[in-house]
């Protein structure tokens, strides 16, 4: 079983177990149950299960399109909080490199805004060409594979946005990250906020997925980076922002710095319990509004193939009988298919016309205007 990614305490407590659709397309070996867990040493919150870090590698090199909207909280982060406090601690000349760029957001912004030395780092990448053309070199790899020789301590600054909570071995990642780090040089990562867990509801999946298995608070991020000689130089109140979706990010600058003792995170089980609690209260809103849904409509088209809806697809069995097929705007969903069901783009709904449940965690209201802009008389509801 998974130990605390931070102090390595196997001690823990769990807090709620999560369940996955168990469908090998989606999962792609990873474990279909994940156990949310406080280290009983550090107060770490974290998913516990029996994988590695080379099943999230495997995993992220065959699929990455199970978390909704990741795309827009990358651009969201990178042009309206990253960019402008980052600045403060690099300059034209810095060598810069993203961890898992993404879509490339961030890189082509930091280009914009006339920064030089541009590297990115992420395997399978469609955005690689694209980049590269823009000047800025990308390597197909992982930070887990293996680094060429040139790439040691070459850079001032090492990046990365909403990665962290992806990785499983976290010592690893910092470690590799210092590697490639010069010796007076910086890391940003920024990660979601357990401090806003409580603060903005967002449906569980939002936070606890698949793929997100790590849960920082601040004092969980700086225990990361203590534990590997580092401290943060940006302040608290700088570190932590709010995006424009309404959810609470950290954005931590550490460098080398004096040996200290790791302080235990005292907040995130109470957090994260309350966040739970204000889950299933919320839970039972949505269960009548489903169950009167299906009552009057029957069969129904599934809007919505992220993780909110392989959760409530867990959740519900009846649903593998009454879902006529399902939408969603990603072309390699439609492709592949999502858990059993053949998934269109929205033009569907007008050749095969049925009642339509939204499950989507931030663009309902997007894809209730482009259901009234179809101007078919269909019902719909959102959860
Ligand atoms: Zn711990």
């Amino acid at each position: 079983m998974r130990k605390c990614p931070i102090c390595e305490c196997e001690n823990r407590k769990v807090i709620f177990d999560i369940n996955f659709a168990n469908d090998k397309k989606v999962l792609h070996g990873l474990p279909e149950k994940n156990h949310i867990s406080i280290c009983e040493n550090c107060g770490f919150a974290y998913a516990c299960n029996e994988a590695n870090q080379a099943n999230y590698d495997n995993y992220y090199k065959n699929n990455n399109n199970y978390v909704e909207d990741r795309q827009l909280k990358l651009i969201d982060n990178a042009e309206n909080i990253f960019v402008p406090m980052m600045a403060r601690y690099i300059n034209a000349n810095s060598h810069i490199i993203d961890i898992g760029y993404g879509d490339g957001s961030l890189l082509k912004s930091l280009k914009n805004r006339g920064f030089n030395y541009l590297y990115g780092l992420d395997t399978g990448n469609d955005s690689a060409d694209d980049l590269r053309k823009d000047g800025i070199e990308c390597y197909d790899q992982s930070i887990f594979d293996e680094i060429d020789d040139s790439l040691e301590k070459a850079f001032d600054i090492v990046i990365s946005t909403c990665v962290g909570e992806h990785v499983f071995d976290l010592q690893g990642f910092i470690e590799n990250q210092l590697k490639i780090l010069k010796d007076d040089g910086i890391i940003i990562m920024e990660v979601p906020a357990v401090e806003g867990f409580n603060k903005v509801y967002f449906p569980l999946p939002n936070y606890f997925n698949l793929e997100h298995i790590n849960y920082f608070s601040l004092q969980g991020l700086d225990n990361l980076f203590i534990v590997n000689g580092m401290e943060r130089i940006n302040s608290a109140e700088e570190t932590i922002a709010i995006n424009t979706v309404g959810e609470y990010m950290l954005c931590g600058v550490y460098r080398k710095g004096n040996a200290v003792n790791i302080t235990k995170d005292d907040i995130s089980e109470k957090i994260i319990s309350e966040y739970y609690t204000n889950v299933k209260k919320q839970k039972n809103n949505n269960e009548g509004k489903i169950a009167s849904f299906i009552e009057k409509n029957g069969d129904f088209v599934l809007w919505g193939c992220g993780s909110y809806a392989m959760q409530m697809l867990v959740e519900h069995e009846d649903w593998k009988n009454k879902i006529a097929y399902a939408i969603d705007n990603n072309s390699k969903i439609q492709k592949n298919g999502f858990c059993g069901f053949d998934v269109f783009s929205p033009q569907k709904l007008k050749e095969k016309p049925f009642p339509v449940l939204i499950c989507s965690m931030n663009n309902s209201a997007d894809i209730i205007k482009e259901i009234e802009k179809m101007n078919i008389d269909i019902s719909y509801v959102s959860i």
